[in-house]
């Protein structure tokens, strides 16, 4: 592994949402190995995410500064987990308030970054980063195929707010998707609203950043990033993903350490058969509504297939008294399936032998995940960018089924059990696709591997920085 020596001094900004934070941390663990000095940014209630990462290496220094009030944000909301997707908007909004303080913080340091790191939904550090006069790095947490659309969407938001169906003819494969599955960072966007404002120019921003990392691989996206290179003008462009399978400090979920449910899993799922069972969970922040978890309960429950359900509740819900899933269901599912009340281990989950597939929401590090894992994905998309990556997986790449889709949507039990029993038979050509993508993913990261030599690329030109 090469190492800097140039003792570069990055300041990772991550965005509060779990599935923003873990790659990025993970990334941030990689900086480290390579010796770059690193000072990471956050806000008090989201330091304990960084815990596993501070344990790995003691180098890293944090910077916390309180989360800045704002009239959407419940007080003491500082994560998008807190309040749901909805509160990425005003959540960018507030941080963009640190902007002087921040200034003010590389003024007063006598060693300050040279460069910014930071997530692509934080595109107001760009300039912020103009200001100081050093360059901002973007990170992805996503693909290049919903960058490409954000940045058609972005970029042509007035002709669009009114259409139906949105058509992309300068993208490879020329997409069109209904208006309804469309980001939903995009959908939310409302015109002169100051935090909506602040997003749609900093997804612009993220454009002319100094370079961009992505968390994918060339033979995942190849087109939409050579797409992007375009777009972008240089080649600063750095597909480095699955980063998570770089090696990451271990991952501890918002209600801490995994250790027991771990144990109990692994015991389950050592006395199952081979790809037997289904992995079922939407992420790190969603939650189905009742009427949703009695019918994806039904619908485990007739399809015969061994799972593990990760059952997700907001603050909310849990205030509201509401039950995590129908009476009996787990005494009745009792040695055919497990519920899990909360925060699972789930990559080291989708590892295990006995797993042969995911039932999810399509977010991209879940879709990564199951790559990595060879586990075939049984998509329901239901928000964010995740009708473009089930576009992406299920239509583009045939590695994939889509099951449901929609984020009101109830499912009939009858046949959603029928999908998942015939999605999870072994002899699916999106078993063999899924198992091509596992080969592919788990040798981007070798040496020879086309992430493992953008990583280098990356740390050779990070390292030309200093002082710059
Ligand atoms: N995750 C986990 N355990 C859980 C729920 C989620 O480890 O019980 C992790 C999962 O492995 C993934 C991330 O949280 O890395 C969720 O990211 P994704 O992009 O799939 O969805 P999001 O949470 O952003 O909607």
């Amino acid at each position: 592994m090469p190492t800097s020596k140039s003792g570069l001094h990055v300041l990772v900004f991550p965005f509060p949402a779990q599935g923003h934070m873990l790659p990025v941390l993970d990334f941030t663990h990689q900086l480290a190995q390579h010796g770059f000095a690193i000072t990471i940014l956050v806000t008090p209630k989201n330091l304990p995410i960084l815990n596993p990462l501070l344990s790995a290496h003691s180098s890293i220094q944090t910077l916390v500064f309180p989360f800045p009030h704002h009239p959407s944000i419940p007080c003491g909301a500082e994560n998008v987990k807190d309040i749901g997707n909805h509160g990425t908007g005003p959540i960018i909004g507030a941080l963009s308030k640190l902007n002087d303080q921040l200034i003010q913080w590389f003024k007063a340091h006598h060693s300050p970054p040279d460069v910014i790191l930071s997530d692509f939904f934080l595109g107001w550090t760009q300039d912020m980063a103009h200001q100081i006069g050093i360059p901002r790095i973007a990170f992805y947490t996503s693909g290049a195929f919903i960058t490409s659309v954000f940045y058609h969407l972005w970029q042509n938001i007035e002709s669009l707010v009114s259409k139906n169906v949105v058509n992309f003819v300068d993208l490879p494969k020329s997409p069109s998707f209904i208006w309804d599955h469309l980001p939903s960072v995009f959908r939310r966007y409302r015109k002169s609203d100051p935090d909506w404002e602040i997003v749609k120019n900093g997804m612009i921003a993220n454009m002319s950043s100094w370079g961009s990392i992505f968390n994918t691989f060339d033979a995942l996206e190849e087109e939409y990033l050579q797409y992007l290179k375009k777009i972008m003008g240089h080649d600063r462009i750095f597909a480095v993903g699955p980063i998570n399978l770089m090696g990451s400090p271990d991952r501890m979920g918002p209600c801490g350490s995994s250790t027991d449910t771990n144990q109990r899993v692994v015991k389950w799922l050592d006395g199952c058969p081979d790809r037997s069972v289904l992995y079922v969970c939407f992420g790190s922040q969603k939650s189905l509504s009742e009427a949703q978890m009695e019918a994806l309960a039904a619908g485990l429950e007739q399809s015969g297939v061994r799972f593990i359900w990760v059952v997700m509740s907001t603050a909310q819900q849990m205030a509201q008294g509401c039950r995590f899933v129908l009476d009996g269901f787990e005494d009745r599912v009792s040695g055919k399936g497990i519920v899990i009340k909360g925060w699972a281990p789930q990559v080291s989950t989708l590892s295990h032998w006995a797993v042969g597939g995911i039932l999810c929401h399509c977010g991209w590090n879940s879709v990564l995940e199951a790559m990595v894992a060879g586990v075939k994905i049984l998509g329901w998309p239901m928000e964010a960018e995740q009708f473009v990556n089930a576009r992406l997986l299920v239509d583009y790449l045939g590695a994939a089924f889509r099951i449901c889709e929609g984020v009101d949507t109830v499912p009939d039990p009858i046949e959603l059990a029928c999908k998942i029993s015939q999605s999870m038979r072994k002899d699916t050509i999106e078993m063999v696709r899924a198992r091509e993508l596992q080969d592919k993913a788990l040798s981007t990261i070798k040496v020879g591997g086309s992430s493992k030599k953008n990583m280098d690329r990356l740390v050779k030109e990070l390292a030309q920085l200093q002082g710059h």
